[in-house]
Order: C-alpha cells, then sequence, then structure tokens
C-alpha cells in the first residue's frame, strides 16, 4: 500500500497531474450535515478560519475532504493559486467531482497541450453526465486558451462546437449568452473580414435576445441590463478600434447606460476619441468633461483612460504633452500599451512620435517576438497577413523609426519585418478588447462557480446554493416588511408520488429520466428569478418571491400541472404518467408577530404540508397561508396536521377547494 502510494504520487509529480483514487463515493459526501447557513455571509478570511477550525477537529475522511476542496475554492477566488495548488496535491479531486476537478486542472503546473487535453477529457465526461451547461463552458475555455496561445483555427472550431452544442441541448440563456459573447469577441478579435462580420451579428443576436426575455419578464431586469450595456460597448469599440466606423462607433456607445453601465467611464472616453477621429471637435470636448466626472473601478483602467483622454485633449490642442501615457500602470494589458504606442507615434510633436516609435519597439522585441516564434505558423496563415494592408501606414512609420534610432540590429529585423508586421497588426487590433477579455473571464469565473452549486443529474441548483442564498432572500423579506412593502416570499417543496415503485418497475436509469424530465418541466412553468433546487432524491425546493395569497398559490398550480398535465414522454419511447404533491408556505405566515423565521423553520412547514397532501392522496397541492400563534406553529412542526382539530384556526388551501 505504501509502494503503492508513493508510485501513484511520483506518477501524479512527474506528470503534473492529480492522482485519482475516488475513495470517496458522491453519496458519502451528500449525506454529511449541510454547513451552517451562516457560512456563506461570513468574509473570505472568516471562511478560511472557519475551515481551518473544523480542520483541526477531530473528523471524518469524507468530512476533511469537503472542508479542504472548500477551502480550495475560497483560494481559488481569491487569486491564491498556489495555495489551491497544493491543496489539489494533497487532497485531489475524486472522479465525480467535476467543478472540483476543473479548479485544480486551472491551477496545476501543466503544459499547454497537458491542459488542453485535461480540459477535453473533463469535456467529454461531462457530456456523459449530461451536464450539458457545464460542458459547454469547458469548451468555450478551450477555445479560448487556444486563442491565446495563437491556435487560433482550432478556437474558432471549438467555440462553433460549443455554441451549436449549446443551442441543440437548449442550455439556459447565461451560459449560451456567455459562450456567444466569448465567440463574437474572439471573432472580431483575430478574424479576417467576414468573421468580423459573424462576431457584429452574433453581439446583434445577443441584444435581440436579451431584450425580448427581459420584456417577457424571464430575465431579472438588472442582469438584462448588464448584459445590453456590455453588449452595446462590444459593438462600439469594435467598430471603433476595428471597423474603423467611427460614426457607428459613436452610435453604439451612446446607447451604454451611464448611470448604472461598470464601461460608462471607458464608454465616454472612447467616444470622445471617435468624436474627435471625425472632427466633431465640440463633441468630443464634451465627452471628455462628462468622463471626468466618472471614475472607474479598476486603477489600471482608470489609468489607460486618463491617458487616452490626454491623447483627445491633445488632438484637440489644449494640451502639449501627454503625462498619463509616459506613466502606464505596469499592469496594463499588452494590447492597450500597444494601441496607446502606436497613436503616440502618429502624433504632430516628434518627442512624443519617437517615444511611441521606441515603446512599441521595445514592447515588440520583449514580447511579441517571442509570440511571433511560438506561433508564427498560425500567425502566417493569409487571413492574418492580409491586415498588413490596414497597417501600411504604420510599416512606414516604423522604417522611419529605424532610420531614426540607427539601431544595429536594423539588417536583422528587416528579414523579420514582414511577420512582425502582421503580428503586430494583429495585436493593435486587438487592442482594449484586452480589457474586454479580461471582463469576460470574471464573468467565467462566476459561472463556474455557479456551476459547482449545480446537481449533475438535472443540473438544477442543489442544497449548497440555496444555503448561500436563502439568507439574503429572508432578509430582503424583513426590510420589506419593516418598509411596509408587500413583498413576501413562498417556499415550496414537493416529491414525485409513488416514484419508488417507477424504479422498481422500469428501471434506475428510467427513473433518472424521468427526474430530468421533471426538472425540465417545472423549470420552464418557474419564472427566471425563482429559485429551484434539487433538495435531494426525488424532492425539490422552489423558493419564489409573491405579491399575495393568489399568487403563491398560483405558483404551486403551475408546479403540479406542468408535471400532471401530460404524460411523460421517456426517450425510449415509453410513455409515463407522473405525478407529484406540492406543499408550501407564504412568509410571514404568523399573525400574532411579523419576524421572518429561520429558514430550516420554513422547510419544515413546507415538508409538513406536503406530507399532509401525500396523506391526503398525493397528486395535489396543500399551501399553508396562515398560523394564528408561535404555539400552533410549535404543535404543526411536531405533529402535523392530522392531530389538529381543524387546524386550530391554521388557514390552509389545497388544491382539491378549488
Ligand atoms: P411517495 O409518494 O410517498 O413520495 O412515495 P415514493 O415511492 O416516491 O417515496 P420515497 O421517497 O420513499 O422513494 C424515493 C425513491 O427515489 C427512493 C430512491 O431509490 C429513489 N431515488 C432517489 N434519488 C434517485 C435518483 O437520483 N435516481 C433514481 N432513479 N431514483 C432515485
Ligand atoms: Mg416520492
Ligand atoms: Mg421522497
Amino acid at each position: 500500500m505504501q509502494l503503492l502510494l508513493t508510485l501513484v504520487i511520483s506518477l501524479a509529480l512527474t506528470t503534473g497531474v492529480y492522482a485519482q483514487d475516488d475513495s470517496i463515493s458522491l453519496e458519502e459526501l451528500e449525506q454529511l450535515p449541510p454547513i451552517p447557513a451562516e457560512y456563506g455571509t461570513l468574509s473570505y478570511l472568516e471562511k478560511v478560519n472557519w475551515l481551518n477550525e473544523r480542520l483541526n477537529e477531530d473528523i471524518n475522511v469524507v468530512e476533511e475532504y469537503r472542508l479542504q476542496r472548500m477551502l480550495a475554492f475560497e483560494y481559488d477566488d481569491n487569486g491564491e493559486p498556489t495555495l489551491t495548488n497544493s491543496i489539489c496535491e494533497s487532497h485531489p479531486p475524486q472522479s465525480f467531482d467535476f467543478y472540483y476537478r476543473y479548479t485544480c486542472l486551472a491551477v496545476d503546473d501543466l503544459s499547454y497541450e497537458q491542459r488542453i487535453s485535461k480540459l477535453f477529457e473533463l469535456h467529454e465526461k461531462l457530456l456523459e453526465e449530461g451536464w450539458v451547461e457545464f460542458a459547454v463552458s469547458v469548451l468555450a475555455e478551450i477555445g479560448w486558451m487556444q486563442s491565446s496561445s495563437g491556435n487560433i483555427k482550432q478556437a474558432f472550431q471549438s467555440f462553433e462546437q460549443a455554441l451549436s452544442l449549446a443551442k441543440d441541448q437548449r442550455v439556459p440563456w447565461l451560459v449560451l449568452n456567455g459562450v456567444m459573447q466569448d465567440t463574437a469577441t474572439l471573432y472580431i478579435m483575430y478574424g479576417d473580414a467576414n468573421y468580423r462580420q459573424k462576431g457584429m451579428q452574433l453581439h446583434k443576436h445577443i441584444l435581440e435576445r436579451t431584450k425580448a426575455l427581459r420584456d417577457d419578464n424571464q430575465l431579472p431586469p438588472e442582469h438584462a441590463q448588464n448584459t445590453i450595456d456590455l453588449t452595446y460597448f462590444n459593438l462600439g469599440v469594435a467598430n471603433a478600434l476595428h471597423e474603423r466606423d467611427y460614426e457607428k462607433a459613436l452610435d453604439w456607445l451612446g446607447k451604454v447606460n451611464l448611470e448604472q453601465a461598470v464601461q460608462a467611464k471607458s464608454a465616454l472616453v472612447f467616444s470622445a476619441l471617435s468624436a474627435v477621429e471625425l472632427g466633431k471637435a465640440e463633441l468630443a470636448a464634451n465627452y471628455l468633461d462628462q468622463s471626468a466626472q466618472l471614475e472607474d473601478q479598476d486603477p489600471v483602467v482608470e489609468r489607460y483612460l486618463a491617458c487616452y483622454q490626454q491623447l483627445v485633449n491633445h488632438k484637440l490642442n489644449n494640451q502639449d504633452d501627454v503625462p498619463a501615457c509616459h506613466n502606464l500602470h505596469p499592469d496594463t494589458q499588452l494590447e492597450v500599451k500597444l494601441d496607446v504606442y502606436k497613436r503616440m507615434s502618429e502624433l504632430e510633436s516628434s518627442d512624443l512620435r519617437i517615444e511611441g516609435h521606441e515603446n512599441f519597439y521595445q514592447l515588440y522585441k520583449s514580447t511579441l517576438q517571442n509570440q511571433l516564434k511560438q506561433s508564427s505558423s498560425a500567425m502566417a496563415s493569409s487571413a492574418e497577413l492580409s491586415r498588413l494592408q490596414l497597417e501600411s501606414e504604420l510599416q512606414k512609420d516604423l522604417l522611419e523609426k529605424e532610420e531614426l534610432l540607427k539601431d544595429a540590429e536594423r539588417e536583422r529585423r528587416e528579414t523579420q519585418s514582414n511577420l512582425m508586421y502582421a503580428i503586430i497588426a494583429i495585436f493593435i487590433l486587438v487592442v482594449v478588447f484586452g480589457l474586454l477579455q479580461i471582463r469576460q473571464k470574471l464573468r467565467q469565473a462566476k459561472r463556474f462557480k455557479a456551476l459547482s452549486q449545480r446537481d449533475s443529474l438535472t443540473g438544477l441548483h442543489n442544497r449548497l446554493y440555496f444555503e448561500g442564498r436563502i439568507q439574503r432572500e429572508l432578509d430582503a423579506v424583513n426590510l420589506a416588511n419593516r418598509e411596509e412593502d408587500n413583498k413576501r416570499l413562498a417556499v415550496y417543496l414537493f416529491d414525485i408520488d409513488y416514484f419508488k415503485k417507477l424504479n422498481d418497475s422500469y428501471g434506475h436509469d428510467i427513473g433518472d429520466e424521468v427526474l430530468k424530465e421533471f426538472a425540465r418541466r417545472v423549470t420552464h412553468a418557474l419564472r427566471e428569478q425563482d429559485m429551484l433546487v434539487r433538495w435531494g432524491g426525488e424532492e425539490f425546493l422552489v423558493v419564489a418571491k409573491v405579491d399575495d395569497e393568489d399568487d403563491f398559490h398560483n405558483i404551486a398550480q403551475r408546479i403540479h400541472k406542468a408535471v400532471t398535465q401530460k404524460p411523460f414522454i421517456l426517450p425510449n419511447g415509453l410513455e409515463l404518467p407522473v405525478t407529484c404533491t406540492v406543499g408550501g408556505v407564504i412568509c410571514p405566515y404568523l399573525t400574532d408577530i411579523d419576524q421572518v423565521p429561520h429558514w430550516r423553520t420554513l422547510v419544515q412547514l413546507a415538508d409538513t404540508a406536503m406530507y399532509y397532501g401525500k396523506s391526503q392522496g398525493r397528486n395535489r397541492w396543500v399551501c399553508i397561508n396562515e398560523i394564528p400563534t408561535k404555539e400552533v406553529e410549535e404543535k404543526v412542526l411536531n405533529e402535523g396536521f392530522k392531530s389538529l382539530d381543524k387546524h386550530q384556526g391554521v388557514k390552509l388551501k389545497t388544491s382539491n377547494d378549488q
């Protein structure tokens, strides 16, 4: 055993791939007592402390695994790859633990090829497990990696595959939208004229879909607005820096919601840039004034926006020097640096021109030359080289600069110049998309985090997700009550009737198919903002904001009807009638006090209502509208409804009353 362990460890170390011993099962992990809800409210450091304290207690290996992986997620979320990696090595991910596997892959010291092949492996496995949205996101991640290492052709293929998979399998809009944004950005960044058009089309499609979903109340308005603003901004930047259609750029950037969008300041600065290029001095000055009143949250962005503002001012003849451009933040993305230096090299002042040329050339030598070596074959493809034509002016400038510097390396450089200009042209056109790229990455990280809190069979959120969210929902209701706003919260628990019998008669696989179809139907019956969770086994939970009791009953009715209205048609053609029983409670439900109870009490009450429904013959819904006193509540929790004489003033509504 000892020997085997040493072998496995040394193998893991030499290949850089974590051992997967699968000594723990998913069931064991799921059977652990839940993490206290308060955990979700802790800060990063408090979480790390809390986890370390638990780890020092006398715990079994399953609990240790759970806590260690949670610690790894915390470290990863907070940009601590070394710490994350050390946990991945000491507590390697179990093979069923996809999200942890993904996290460890991201921090492992793998070569590009190894990482891509591991990601493909994960992607295949996720598809087999039917976890399509995660599989799609992994494919998009592969696409990003391929693109950033110059394998543009393969990257396009990965994105196209991800897109068609996402469309065929009808993954939720959140995931599809993310993949479309990434694809569109990539097409515009690296594609030829054809692909750039495709990219713009995709952006416009995102706009239409998002607006339609918003108008249909299927997306929370804030989420929709963020997507719309990001897309307007993407389209604006694509036109300003890529198509060089400054009129269109102004149009799109002008649509960004300046009150709310995170890109507000950037949008104003790029509008100023576009206006000045069009010779509209007054308009440019106006945008500049507006931009001066805003601040971007990111200090790096703030610094290069200052440089762009000065460049515009310089063109407006209001300013000689561009001090912020001499002094860009060291973390400024390569693409932004290149654009800034290129713009400097086009200025009238010879000092600034020379500085621009020099910086440009230094950057080329220090960074791009390497990139060029690594990916020269990909870069030399005809689509990329055709960019050269666009950049002929730059070529002239660079040659001029070579004269100016009388560089000793001149000859050597000249032999390389063709490829060099090709790659520079590509990188220049990436400008500011670097910024988008980073935003995209952030969003992607969030997307993966969301996916870790999902059930692998149905793709629904799991209990972990619920526990991290419910307190916030209750706090909101509490606040609303205090402010006399009548928003109320409803919790429903529901369970498939006679599911054991179904499993026994048709087999576990058919049971699984029923669960998936069940989840799909209920998802469609609910609104986007309702929280649907697989609570365990064939039990599901919904948390929904409701206006009044009618609303509360309607949702119970919708869930029940979605399941029972038509028989389930399974992939093998089998038709099965399926029923379920729904129990619900509305909060606040106590008439004598208005304090919001603990979420466990709410779930227990919904459970009691559901069991009452089961005992009355199943295939129905039961809603608790009101409980008169704390004592009656106590009694309901302990004994259920049967023992209560006429329910002692508890107001119930059931589907049979209608
Ligand atoms: P009732 O109407 O009272 O709810 O009866 P029931 O048979 O549905 O009740 P019970 O809750 O006892 O049975 C649930 C069954 O669901 C038992 C378990 O084997 C099965 N089950 C739980 N999780 C899964 C799963 O992921 N897939 C499949 N196929 N079956 C599952
Ligand atoms: Mg059941
Ligand atoms: Mg059950």
